[in-house]
């Protein structure tokens, strides 16, 4: 057998291919396996795919409203396999660029599925039926994870989909049965429904987006069904029966509903299956590798990241927590940073929205005095000007200390403005820093400073 590598990584998502840049930056010789597409989920059938639907929604979205800029035109036709093909190349064009990224860096990259063997090295099965073996030093276990199934709505591709199957629809549905309202949920309703079909949502907890803030989840409920999202919440599918052109459902609450197809998007299960992990001294729970904020597992030469990994399962973090896996194989350190990262979560669903650090339950509940800032985007000169004067931004301050302890936005471009309150607390300023930061006029960002100043009694525009 060859000589070991330094670092083998399995899986060439967010979290495994940006962590082998980052181990051939810092010379360790790197092997990365990859069964499907470098990029992973993300890359291809995830994030940037759909960040590409989701455009092409808003921009038919501006063009029915171009009337009140002053702007006549007609309905636009929608060329529904354009749509489709659009995302796919975007996909690909990203998926080429990483490709290129990993050979400049050095990393070699091998095709197949990776399991650990009884001997611990790892064997890789490649496409053409052929295995080969392969020893490291290091491993990271960076493999992602999969849409779970409804026992009820078993997926088939056809009639009920997963995300991939709704980036992939060949035609526009007539209605379309979206079960479970988190991220997934909540940004494919948006799509097809302003492209024209009849969603329906259908959410086990309370509320949509059951994790962001409570002020965000009941903006964002209102602002979908006066879109014309039917919104139904804290209700479960009881029985469901799939027919030749439609799927047939029956709610816990009695009620019964039916769609062209169903999307099922109720979360994800870790991609342990399958990897030999019984032959590391790897700790998996609830199908979830059990590993800290830097990757390290309780096997000292098996690090894993990412999704497989657990909650937030977010490309961002999986690429943060790699980079952090990397630093701390490449120095040896036992121990890493001790503040866990501040990681933003962001719905590209119309309207938008974006959360970072502690939402205002959280915060109450450490039972410390809070002070909590809201500013409308009604009042916004910024917002108003383009139109887009729906939402708002709100910020979460330990009183004492003036500490930024959460900070959530609703409204256009709230995934790219939220970086703002994501710097100033991992920087840990102050109210009274951000107070005395100057925003440039007119801006949607001013929205952020006038939530910060009404946090303290002291905004200037309502
Ligand atoms: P999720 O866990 O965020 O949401 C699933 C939702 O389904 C939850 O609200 C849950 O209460 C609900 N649910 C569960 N069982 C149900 C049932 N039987 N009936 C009705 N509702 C039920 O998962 P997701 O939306 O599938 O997304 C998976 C992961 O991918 C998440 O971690 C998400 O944050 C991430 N993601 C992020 C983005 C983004 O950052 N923009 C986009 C897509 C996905």
């Amino acid at each position: 057998m060859a000589e070991p590598y330094d670092l083998l990584v399995i899986g060439g998502g967010p979290g495994g291919y940006v962590a082998a840049l980052r181990a051939a930056q810092l010379k360790l010789r790197t092997v990365l396996v990859e069964r499907e597409h470098l990029g992973g989920i993300c890359l291809n059938w995830g994030c940037i795919p759909t960040k590409s639907l989701l455009h092409t929604a808003d921009t038919l979205r501006r063009i029915r409203h171009a009337s009140d800029l002053g702007l006549a035109v007609a309905e636009p036709a929608i060329d529904f396999a354009r749509v489709m093909q659009r995302s796919r190349e975007v996909a690909q064009r990203l998926n080429k660029g990483v490709t290129h990224l990993l050979r400049k860096a050095g990393v070699t990259v091998i095709d197949g599925a990776a399991g650990f063997a009884p001997d611990r090295s790892v064997q890789v099965m490649q496409p053409d039926g052929k295995t080969q073996r392969l020893q490291a030093r290091h491993l990271i276990v960076a493999t992602g994870a999969h849409p779970r199934a409804l026992p009820q709505l078993p997926f088939d591709g056809d009639r009920v989909w997963s995300y991939r199957d709704a980036l992939a629809a060949r035609s526009l549905p007539a209605s379309l049965l979206v079960i479970g309202a988190g991220a997934i949920g909540m940004e494919f309703a948006s799509f097809y429904a302003t492209l024209g079909t009849k969603v329906t949502l259908v959410e086990a907890l309370p509320r949509v987006l059951p994790a962001s803030d409570a002020d965000v989840s009941a903006f964002v409920a209102k602002a979908i069904a006066r879109g014309g999202i039917t919104v139904r919440t804290g209700v479960r599918v009881q029985s469901a029966e799939v027919r030749k052109d439609r799927v047939l459902v029956e709610l816990a609450n009695g009620e019964s509903l039916q769609a062209e197809r169903v999307l099922v998007a109720v979360g994800l299960a870790g991609n342990t299956e399958g990897l030999g992990l019984e032959h590391t001294r790897v700790r998996v729970k609830g199908g979830l590798i059990q590993a800290d904020a830097q990757g390290a597992t309780s096997d000292p030469t098996v690090h894993a990241i990412g999704d497989v990994t657990g909650g937030p399962m977010l490309a961002h973090r999986a690429s943060h927590q790699g980079l952090a896996c990397v630093e701390r194989i490449a120095s040896g350190a036992k121990d890493g940073p001790a503040h866990a990262p501040l990681i933003p979560s962001c719905v590209y669903s119309h309207p938008q929205s974006a959360g970072v650090g502690l939402n205002e339950d959280e915060a109450k509940s450490r039972g410390r005095p809070i002070r909590v800032g809201r500013f409308p985007l009604d009042a916004s000169g910024k917002a108003i000007a383009i139109g887009e004067a729906s939402g708002f931004v709100k910020t979460i301050f330990d009183e004492a200390s003036g500490e930024l302890l959460g900070a959530h936005i609703v409204g256009p471009d709230a995934p790219e403005l939220i970086h703002g309150f994501t710097l100033a607390a991992t920087l840990e300023t102050t109210e009274a820093e951000l107070m005395e930061t100057v925003f440039a006029h007119p801006t949607l960002s001013e929205s952020l400073h006038e939530s910060v100043l009404a946090a303290f009694g002291r905004p200037l525009h309502i």
